[in-house]
């Protein structure tokens, strides 16, 4: 049986992270890809920001496959006719490094992987983990297929269905409740069309995120991120709000899609991949045991997202954990000890960084995000309030607390508003 210093799962952000820090520091690394390269079964919605990355590889945007720089961010609630956006565009200089980046997984995570080898670690592709080996309670290594391949230290970096984890005892088997699902469409535009109609140059780009009539009311969002030559559009929705009704996630996206003011954006654009994954939702309540005697949990695969309805971060806490269980993994080589003690060490560094921070620091957003009123009263709430301030009926107007009580109507009373407001300022 081949033996390794280190065998990581999975070449998505969190394994080859794991994977290029392990290999830099000298060591003998397996990466074992069931996608027929890195990136091809994989999608996000498509931004992140560049502090952990530039850690990773310092000046990264230098050589690293990225869309565009995100210049401006939008949030806008969506009624079927009605659209009220805030706009943060801002000309102050920031370094590259704080700036958000915009990518497509297929072109990013084989950027990654190719750095990874270069680190002098073997990326093998088109090959999934079937099972663990566990020999008296410890993970010795991993199973593909008929083949076996051994190691003191794997990591697991398979994403959000990780099934290696559940199989370990890990983790339980996730309620729909925790997930949402996401279904993506990446739209092909002339750049020049793109930068007309988003009103940018150069590398600048557009983030924009959108509540109300886009998810028909259901907990989750619409997004919409500027390519270079291409729009990715699409919906998260909560799984078990989708399973409830029984509205089908591709039934969302296109009314998404034909909603006025979206419609005008990619009009003429052709719809060039389609693509759906979960993304895991319920923060620190739902993650699983990050290590065990020979074994490290990463990523997705480990819960570690942050989603509070404004932004969703999941690639730089992917990034973050891969380094961490590396630096672990590198210290336990050191002492020769992979016992559960010694990798405990990997979630005492993830308390220390912002990884656990801010799932503590948001640990109510997941829960304040359930409120319905955020999907469906809010959005149609903020729309009539913008509809009658801004339109005249040649009558006397009334002020602006009577518009807003006339507007909540029966639907809710200013009191269950100022309780959400003040839950909002609590979780968010
Ligand atoms: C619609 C959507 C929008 C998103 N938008 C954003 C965003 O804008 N910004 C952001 O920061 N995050 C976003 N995310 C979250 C982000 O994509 C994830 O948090 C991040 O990709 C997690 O990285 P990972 O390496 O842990 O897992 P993944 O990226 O899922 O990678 C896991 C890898 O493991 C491989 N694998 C799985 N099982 C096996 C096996 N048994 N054997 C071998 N290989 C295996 C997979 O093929 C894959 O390559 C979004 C997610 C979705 C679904």
């Amino acid at each position: 049986m081949e033996e390794f210093d280190a065998i990581v799962v999975g070449a998505g952000p969190a394994g080859c992270a794991a994977a290029y820090v392990m290999a830099k520091a000298g060591h003998n690394v397996l990466v074992l890809e069931r996608g027929k390269f890195p990136g091809a079964k994989n999608m996000w919605g498509g931004a992140f920001f560049g502090p952990v990355m530039n850690e990773l590889f310092p000046g990264f945007w230098e050589e690293a496959p990225f869309e565009r720089f995100v210049t401006r961010h939008a949030i806008s609630f969506l009624t079927e006719q009605d659209i009220l956006s805030i706009d943060y565009k801002s000309d102050v200089t920031e370094p590259a490094e704080k700036k958000g980046f915009i990518t497509l997984r297929a072109k990013f995570d084989k950027w990654m992987s190719q750095k990874v080898e270069q680190a002098g670690a073997i990326v093998a592709s088109g090959l999934a983990v079937d099972d663990l080996i566990v020999e008296g309670g410890v993970v010795k290594g991993v199973k593909v297929g008929d083949e076996q391949f051994a190691s003191n230290a794997v990591v697991l970096a398979d994403g959000v269905n990780s099934l290696l984890s559940e199989k370990i005892g890990l983790r339980k088997a996730y309620s729909p409740h925790d997930m949402k699902q996401g279904v993506k469409e990446i739209i092909r535009l002339p750049r020049e069309v793109i930068e007309d109609r988003f009103n940018i140059s150069g590398t600048a780009g557009v983030a924009m995120e959108f509540i109300g009539s886009c998810t028909r009311g259901l907990p989750g969002g619409g997004f919409m991120y500027t390519n270079l030559d291409s729009v990715s559009l699409g919906v998260v929705v909560q799984l078990s709000a989708l399973m409830d009704t029984q509205i089908k996630a591709s039934d969302l996206i296109e009314d998404f899609k034909n909603h006025p003011a979206i419609a005008q954006l990619i009009k003429g654009g052709q719809t060039a991949e389609y693509s759906a994954h979960l993304i895991p939702v319920s923060g620190l309540k739902m993650m699983p045991k990050l290590y065990d005697n020979g074994v490290l949990v990463t990523g997705d695969a480990a819960s570690l997202v942050l989603g509070t309805g404004l932004i969703l971060e999941g690639a730089n806490f992917a990034v973050a954990s891969g380094m961490a269980a590396a630096e672990t993994v590198i210290e336990a080589h050191r002492k020769e000890d992979f016992t559960r003690d010694e990798l405990s060490n990997y979630e005492k560094r993830l308390r220390e960084q912002f990884v656990l921070k801010d799932l503590q620091t948001f640990s109510r957003a997941p829960q304040f995000l359930e409120n319905e009123r955020i999907y469906q009263l809010y959005p149609e709430l903020a729309c009539s309030m913008a509809r009658k301030i801004f339109s005249s009926d040649g009558k006397p107007r009334e002020n602006t607390f009577k518009v807003l009580r006339k507007s909540l109507g029966k639907q809710a009373s200013m009191w269950k508003m100022a309780s959400d407001m003040i839950k909002a300022g609590r979780a968010l």
